[in-house]
């Protein structure tokens, strides 16, 4: 009895999640965060999230919306106002036309991929996702019951999917592809040719959905252009969810606002899943995000000025260092550098770096310098810099790395 008593107290966790951790992202930056709460000197380039503070127009509509009593539950998947927002947004800089019933707002742009995968998808149920792919797609896929097909799509490729990898991959199971660009963690971005190329192969498979991630729209270097897959094929807008959110181009992570255009049936599926998980987005963060969609932008040209220098920095400092390659990213705030060269040696403490996480791990014991590996976007022996950090800080963290290196053997 006190047997079954003592293991009925155990905790045992879903068979949904227990084959999935906690974002490796979040776990790395929980992590060097600690150390630096321990007083070491710790940089961290983990999480994704601009060093810019959310500028103060934005602020100051976030103030004025709760003086003015907005502080209560907001229509379930957001306001009007934000929506009629959104709808200008899409039209304005995609070219795509949205009624209002299919538009969605929810908390952060991963809750609107949440909420896509919970309300689509079967046991067994197949989801393409080109590799490497920012950390929660595979997961999320896997809490909603599905099966990631995961596409390699190395440095060779541009890790960019090419139609035939994307055909090769679709079965009478797939229900949606996952494209995102630019690219989190890569930085490589398609091009409307790159795409057309893709949506050709699409336009053949009706039962194939696609999500497109636009959240890194703005932040597209070299005079790359912008494009999204429901623009560049619109016979496929009847089956893309277009996602985006405020998080990356008006520095506002922590607000937690992320949206969504997509067809009618989809979004009302999706909004049953926010129905019973969180109600609604928060009304101040939706209150912002209005001010900073309709406000001024040109805060997002400015910073993408700024993200490109700090790329051309980072990419050149780690070319120099031996053993580590970086391409040259298109957009996002990320450099993906292969690591393949110094794997095989060993630390002056006399460990072998075998894979990239023991690199990462290595950098962050003991020279304090905070990364995440490639293995935790599906793709070895890589690791993602975010680089959204002040210059000073990357070139101190640009030599700690190229330091460290040097003393491998
Ligand atoms: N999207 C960001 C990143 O990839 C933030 C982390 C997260 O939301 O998981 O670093």
């Amino acid at each position: 009895m006190a047997d079954v008593i003592a293991s009925g107290a155990a905790f045992r966790p879903a068979s949904r999640i227990s084959a999935i951790g906690v974002s490796e992202i979040l776990q790395i930056g929980m992590r060097a965060a600690a150390l630096k709460r321990s007083g070491r000197d710790v940089i961290i380039l983990g999480a994704g999230e601009p060093d810019f503070d959310t500028p103060d127009f934005i602020k100051e509509g976030a103030i004025s919306a709760i003086r003015a009593g907005q502080t209560k539950y907001t229509n379930l998947d957001g306001t009007p106002e934000l929506k009629a927002a959104i709808i200008a947004k899409f039209r304005q800089d995609n070219g795509l036309d949205y009624a209002t019933d299919e538009i969605t707002v929810s908390t952060g742009a991963k809750q609107v991929i949440y909420n896509a995968m919970m309300a689509t998808l079967d046991p067994g149920d197949e989801v393409i996702i080109p590799t490497p792919y920012w950390v929660s797609y595979s997961d999320i896929v896997q809490i909603a019951g599905g099966v990631p097909v995961l596409i390699p799509c190395g440095k060779e490729a541009g890790f960019r999917l090419t139609p035939e990898r994307l055909e090769a991959a679709i079965t009478p199971r797939t229900r949606w592809l996952m494209l995102n660009s630019p690219s989190n963690p890569s930085g490589a971005a398609y091009s409307p040719e790159d795409y057309r190329k893709l949506t050709d192969v699409l336009v053949r498979y009706p039962h194939v959905w696609v999500m497109a991630d636009d959240m890194y729209e703005h932040i597209l270097y070299d005079g790359f252009a912008f494009s999204t897959p429901a623009a560049v094929e619109p016979r496929l807008k009847d089956r893309t969810l277009t996602v985006n959110g405020v998080s990356k181009s008006y520095a506002m992570t922590g607000w937690r606002i992320g949206y969504a255009g997509g067809p009618k049936a989809l979004i009302k599926a999706m909004s049953v899943v926010q129905s019973q998980s969180t109600s609604c987005p928060s009304s101040v963060s939706q209150a912002a995000a209005l001010v900073a969609l309709t406000g001024p932008q040109e805060i997002v040209k400015e910073r993408c000025l700024d993200f490109q220098k700090r790329r051309d920095l980072v990419v050149d400092g780690l070319n120099a260092i031996p053993g580590i390659e970086c391409p040259k990213p298109e957009g996002a705030f990320y450099t993906f550098a292969s690591c393949a060269g110094v794997l095989g040696k060993k630390t002056p403490s006399g460990k072998v770096l075998e894979t990239d996480r023991d690199f990462c791990a290595w950098l962050l014991d003991e020279h304090d310098v905070a990364m995440v590996p490639g293995t935790a976007f599906g793709l070895a022996p890589f690791f993602r810099i975010s680089y959204a950090t002040s210059e000073k800080e990357l070139k101190t963290a640009l030599s700690r790395i190229a330091a460290a290196v040097e003393t491998l053997a």
